[in-house]
């Protein structure tokens, strides 16, 4: 495996102050910046960061290849703590659908929506989804994404919920790490309208233990929102999932305002998604139980409804992070960079927000900062670079077709 020692980085971002600051509120001084940095990377993790001029003897050796990164910025390996990349189908038609004003439920109740792609993924075979799977996972790894969380949701019954994990599993690629969330509760199945109760129990009492047995997946998502999950319903899921040994995490507060914030800060969940509709009672609650928010601004755009109060948020003492939230219907980009640019643009997030957003409160809306997020000792995930020479290079040109690999 290639031990590599990146030097002279006209700016290494090694959020290293944020092992103290825990992500609440950053500002430029816990980004731990180092100008003309350099970092031993030895294939798994980070063996040291530090500048240039201070490299320790023993990564000079022969053993080390040197990297040249002048002109570069260099980050902690990025995280996309939300994704729904295992799914087959196409629904493109649907875009035009929107356009002419339709709305997600109203796309919904005329067959498309979540229920088309369910139709395509169940049709699908494992190694057909498991063959699209990796192809967007090297996508992702292309936008600098070294740990990456996928739901799956498209199953939406106990063998094809399996199906989908299975895949998620068989598609790894090198340098990827896939943390993977069961989504059983994305929307109630076709076969069981009119026995929700039926449903629910299938998901609590089947398919959460089978795939937490399994060691499938890592935690438990339900969408909690007006028209699929009520909130007794996500709480029982949740409760459940945690019973079997998953993390519970929802999709919450998107499209009307359902108490979804005050139920994840109650249980303890490691984030609440979405957040378009969120209180002030309910920021203040998630505030106090370190639930991490976690704002998708590309599904907001893709829907054209109105940014999620970040500030609101990051200034209430939430913990936020970004991510792409990629899925065919309502956000079909895996663009993490650009995710970055709408934050800047749209939710008024400030350079050092933005980063922690998408790496240190990332990797701890998935149970894994310290482990991800950080250039120091110890940290998984291979740094990523941009051209620049300034923190915000990673999301100021707006959607790069890759992040720059230096050589
Ligand atoms: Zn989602």
């Amino acid at each position: 495996m290639a031990r590599l020692l990146y030097k002279n980085i006209a700016c290494l971002v090694t959020n290293e102050p944020m092992i103290r600051t825990a992500g609440i509120r950053p500002q430029e001084a816990h980004l731990g910046l180092i100008s003309r940095g350099a970092v031993a990377w030895d294939g798994r993790k980070i063996l040291w960061a530090g500048s240039t001029k201070s490299i320790p003897k023993i990564f000079r050796g022969k053993s080390w290849r040197p990297v040249e990164c002048s002109g570069l910025v260099a980050y902690p390996g990025l995280v996309d703590c939300h994704t729904h990349a295992v799914f087959a189908g196409d629904r493109s038609r649907e875009f035009q659908l929107r356009m002419r004003g339709a709305t997600y439920q109203e796309i919904a109740a005329a067959g498309g929506g979540i229920l088309s792609t369910m139709r395509a993924t169940r049709a699908a075979s494992r190694a057909c989804l498991a063959d699209l799977a990796r192809n967007r996972f090297r996508a992702a790894a292309a936008f600098g994404v070294r740990l990456l969380e996928v739901k799956s949701g498209y199953g939406l019954r106990l063998k094809d919920e399996v199906k989908c994990l299975e895949a998620v599993q068989e598609a790894a690629v090198r340098g990827l790490e896939i943390y993977p969330t069961c989504l059983a509760a994305h929307a109630l199945p076709p076969e069981f309208r009119g026995k929700r109760e039926e449903y629910v129990r299938q998901v609590c009492e089947d398919i959460l233990p089978l795939v937490a047995r399994r060691g499938l997946a890592r935690s438990v998502d339900v969408f909690c929102d007006e028209g699929f999950f009520t909130l007794s319903e996500s709480r029982a899921i949740l409760e459940a999932g945690r019973n079997a040994g998953l993390a519970p995490r929802l999709h919450g507060e998107e499209l009307a305002l359902t108490g979804a914030a005050e139920l994840a800060a109650e249980l303890g969940a490691l984030s609440v998604d979405h957040l378009l509709k969120v209180s002030p009672a309910g920021i203040r609650s998630l505030a106090e139980s370190g639930t991490v928010g976690v704002l998708l601004p590309g599904t907001a755009l893709y829907l054209r409804e109105p940014p999620a109060p970040a500030r609101a948020l990051i200034d209430a003492g939430v913990r936020v992070a970004l991510a792409s939230d990629f899925n065919p219907g309502t956000c079909p980009t895996q663009n993490l960079p650009f995710v970055g640019t709408l934050a800047a643009l749209q939710l008024g997030m400030s350079t050092a927000e933005i980063i922690a957003a998408l790496t240190w409160n990332a990797a701890q809306a998935l149970g894994m900062s310290g482990r991800y997020g950080a250039v120091a000792p110890g940290s998984r995930g291979e740094p990523v670079f941009c051209e620049g020479d300034h923190p915000s290079a990673l999301f100021y040109r707006m959607a790069p077709a890759a992040l720059p690999r230096p050589t």
